[in-house]
């Protein structure tokens, strides 16, 4: 079954294909669409050719439908939208830093830490003792 990520703000859906669209910000206002890989773990992303993402810096995510930001406000060095799959919704949350590899899939039941850089993050979510085996 399709795996669908919406936004937590609108409910908009995100999904195009296998992409995750969404509207960005670079700190010197560069704007553009980028297409995020929909498989978790999968870092690549795709952009027009005017609108280059610098490996290092904090990007500003907006959802493309109803414009709200996606990072988050205690700590905007994470981004959050929302994953149907199936019958299961989870929260998830990846780095607005272009290049850093983590993604952090939240249920009621679990933790699910992703990507070599997913311990940077990962007092914010803290991670109960029963789920470590996911670390
Ligand atoms: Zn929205």
């Amino acid at each position: 079954m399709a795996k669908d990520y919406y936004c937590p703000i609108c409910k908009g859906q995100l999904r195009v294909k296998n992409s995750i669209l969404l509207s960005a910000k670079s700190e010197q206002n560069e704007k553009g669409l980028i297409f995020l890989n929909s498989e978790i773990g999968d870092y690549s992303i795709t952009t027009h050719p005017t609108f280059k993402v610098h490996e290092g810096q904090e990007y500003t995510f907006f959802c493309p439908i109803c414009h709200a930001t996606l990072n988050r406000e205690e700590n905007p060095q994470l981004v959050k939208i929302f994953l149907k799959d199936g019958d299961e919704e989870f929260e998830v949350y990846f780095s607005s830093l272009a290049g850093e590899k983590c993604t952090y899939k939240i249920s009621d039941k679990s933790i699910e830490q992703i990507g070599p850089d997913a311990n940077h993050y990962k007092q914010y979510f803290d991670v109960p003792e029963e789920d470590k085996k996911y670390l």
